[in-house]
């Protein structure tokens, strides 16, 4: 799956990319690493890089497109692949949606772990180390504070706080974060391909949250190609003349319900007292094959899906 993450710092997304790069078996593609890989090699894009922060300029967009097609380009990117850090703008997002496009392996989700700013701000400025580099225990006053404020409880060493950890410096972190994802989390929005989950709670938990919805967003794609498969193998019978539209689409909701138990035929049957005609067009809407079974697969993972996607925002 080809995946774009998009979080604050401290929202845990760094951890959750770990998670999903095992058990996906799909790399990360992290643009600095990119960077430093393309300058350490002297690749003719490493050198335009070099050449650019050499300049103290940023690298442009398109050397960094390049390494990341480049990146694509490799064996184990075939499955999937984790963007973290890029895009951090529209541009950037439309660049890349422009060269995926011409890859044919265009993004399949945008995933926002979300934690309000107010965790954030505690998990950032709250965090601890001891001093101790042998030791390197790491703790947060708000969240797993050590049992003797200040003191590390497996050495007894100083805990230090880093001056980049402190409240101002944070905040305006954060807001340049806020600033840079709004508009990305509309874009996505807009394309149909933004999920996002609470980045709160324990790791795995929020995994099995992520992971969930991984699998809906795939399953779906899987669900209608294997049912334009099924159809496409069945030797399709004659179809009825003009009326096969109208009875598709009735077909394809009493389809979906039996899940909900609603024998489908009372409501019709209730609405139009004309119960010779009824039993007419059901044999047609069994031989609707194609319309009627793919509705029929594309709307159950989607009502399952619907109801979780709202509780976690
Ligand atoms: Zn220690």
């Amino acid at each position: 799956m080809r995946i774009v993450l998009l979080g604050a710092p401290g929202s845990g997304k760094g951890t959750q990319s770990k998670l999903l790069i095992e058990k996906y078996n799909i790399p990360q593609i992290s643009t600095g690493d990119l960077l430093r890989a393309a300058v350490a090699a002297g690749s003719d894009l490493g050198r335009k890089a070099k050449a650019a922060m050499d300049a103290g300029q940023l690298v442009s967009d398109d050397v960094v497109l390049g390494m990341i097609q480049e990146r694509l380009s490799k064996p184990d990117a075939r499955a999937g692949f984790i963007l973290d850090g890029f895009p951090r703008n529209i541009p950037q997002a439309q660049a890349l949606d422009a060269m995926l496009a011409r890859l044919s392996q265009p993004l399949q989700l945008a995933l926002l772990v979300d934690v309000d700013t107010e965790v954030l701000m505690k998990r950032l400025t709250g965090r601890r180390t001891c001093s101790n580099a042998s030791c390197g225990a790491i703790y947060n006053i708000y969240f797993s504070a050590p049992k003797a404020p200040g003191k590390c409880d497996k050495c007894g060493s100083i805990l230090a706080h880093r001056s980049d950890d402190n409240e101002n410096t944070v905040r305006s972190r954060l807001q340049v974060y806020e600033q840079q994802t709004a508009p990305l989390v509309s874009y996505y929005k807009a394309q149909g391909k933004l999920r996002t989950v609470r980045g709160t709670g324990s790791v795995n938990e929020i995994f099995k949250n992520v992971t969930d919805i991984i699998e809906v967003q795939m399953r779906p794609l899987a669900a209608a190609m294997s049912a334009a498969q099924a159809a496409a193998a069945k030797s399709a019978p004659p179809k009825p003349a003009k009326p096969a539209k109208a009875p598709a689409k009735a077909a394809a909701k009493p389809a979906a319900k039996p899940a909900a138990k609603k024998p489908a035929a009372k409501k019709p049957a209730a609405k139009k007292p004309a119960p010779k005609k009824k039993p007419a067009p059901k044999p047609k809407k069994k031989a609707v094959k194609k319309a009627a079974p793919k509705k029929a697969k594309k709307a159950a993972p989607k009502k399952k899906s619907a109801p979780k996607a709202k509780k976690k925002k």
